[in-house]
């Protein structure tokens, strides 16, 4: 049984083969650059094992379609390929950045799904679309086969009112769905539900706090398997510091900025999203890059590490205070995974709240799920490698196999 997962971008497309029966990855890459004139296909067959093949094409790639085509003529080569043609792929998963209000769980593609999507798209202008494109071409090169949407924020529609609204005037709620949606849901589900397995009870009966750093950054309180409040908002740029999103800011800083700098909002929310966050305060980042400029003495480098791992404590704070039992707690994606100063960093002070590191397992390089919380830690603390096609993949099954 192989499933293709796709999550198609504005100007790329990533994917994966995912063989599921033991759940291991045939074929892995992205098309980027699409309508550039210069694009590029990546392509990895057996990633991660000793069969593994890396190839690249470079060519113009005008559109979603031509890019599609060329990633579906490499899987299906009949020397190199992985699959025989089009008809072995069972289903299809595609990422779906935004479902609103209207999808609490992964779904089949109908034309009412695509409705829905489409209604959308005012909360999520630049992805959703994107989305759209991903499943149109899907559907017309693969015309019988289930298709499922998975969503982003579909994990966080359990949040309570309380947690999602915003304190501005109802009608906006009522009239635009203005209110906190939350992002990162498939990772923050996947990771969830490993820990629990490692904490050998079911996810419904464990309270977490799952921590997603990598390019992008949220963390989400997890009450009895279902997520009662996450940091990201109504759009990915609310809370924790990230890469280049500022997270939380003063939202008089608009006028404040517009006043004193003459910037439009459209000027504002660039910055907001792409010059800020580490990279505003330091110029960089990539967190490797951020810790080399520590060691070196660079004082902006440290200042950043300083205002993302202390926005990360607050937060952490906040949704102990909010969950009362704590479980575990989950550190996962690029930075969560790798950066063991991140970590200490973001826990320290918190033994008063019955988290102990133990510094040694903390340190420790792995890819593996670990534990890295001392035997005295009321709250144990876990490492857990996301996996978003795997999540995506594991979604599909449930909604074909219903
Ligand atoms: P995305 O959110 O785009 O999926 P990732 O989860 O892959 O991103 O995280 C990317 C980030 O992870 C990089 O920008 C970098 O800051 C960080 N990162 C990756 N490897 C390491 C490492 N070994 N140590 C510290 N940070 C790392």
């Amino acid at each position: 049984m192989k499933f293709f997962i796709i999550n198609s971008g504005s100007s790329s497309i990533k994917y994966q083969v995912i063989e599921m029966t033991t759940e291991s990855v045939l074929a892995t890459g992205m098309v980027e650059r699409i309508g550039d004139e210069t694009g590029r296909l990546q392509n990895t067959f057996f990633p991660g094992t000793p069969s593994e093949r890396v190839s690249t094409v470079e060519q113009a790639i005008p559109d979603h379609d031509s890019g599609m085509h060329l990633v579906i003529s490499l899987l299906t080569d009949q020397e190199q390929g992985v699959i025989g043609d089009t008809s072995e792929i069972s289903a299809i998963g595609h990422r779906v950045v935004h479902g609103g209000e209207d999808f609490r769980e992964s779904t089949r593609v109908t034309p009412l799904v695509i409705e829905a999507i489409k209604r959308n798209i005012p909360l999520a202008p630049l992805h959703n679309p994107a989305n759209l494109d991903g499943i149109r071409v899907a559907m017309e090169l693969f015309p019988a086969v289930p298709q499922v949407a998975v969503f982003d924020t579909a994990f966080h529609q359990t949040m309570p009112p309380h947690a999602f609204m915003y304190a501005i005037p109802y009608a906006l709620y009522e009239q635009d769905r203005v209110r906190r949606y939350g992002f990162h849901g498939t990772s923050h589900r996947f990771v969830a539900g490993e820990c629990a397995r490692h904490l050998g009870k079911p996810l419904s009966s464990c309270n977490l706090i799952t921590i997603h750093l990598g390019n992008g950054c949220s963390m989400t309180a997890i009450a009895n398997g279902v997520s009662i409040d996450t940091s990201l908002g109504m759009t990915p740029l609310e809370g924790l510091v990230m890469g280049t999103r500022s997270g939380d800011v003063d939202p008089a800083l608009h006028l404040f900025l517009k006043q004193n700098k003459g910037m439009d909002l459209e000027a504002i929310d660039a910055m907001l999203n792409k010059e800020s966050g580490l990279k505003g305060l330091c110029g960089m980042n990539d967190m490797r890059d951020i810790h080399r400029a520590v060691e070196a003495g660079d004082q902006r480098a440290a200042l950043a590490l300083a205002v993302q791992t202390y926005r990360n404590r607050k937060y952490i704070g906040a949704f102990m205070a909010v969950l009362g039992r704590v479980d575990g707690i989950v550190f996962t994606a690029g930075i969560g995974e790798n950066d063991a100063i991140v970590r200490a960093e973001s826990l320290q002070g918190l033994e008063f709240l019955g988290v102990r590191l133990d510094p040694e397992e903390n340190n420790l390089r792995s890819k593996q799920a670990r534990c890295i919380s001392s035997e005295d830690s009321r709250v144990r603390v876990f490492v857990i490698p996301t996996n978003e096609e795997l999540a995506i993949a594991r979604e599909v099954a449930k909604v074909v196999g219903s």
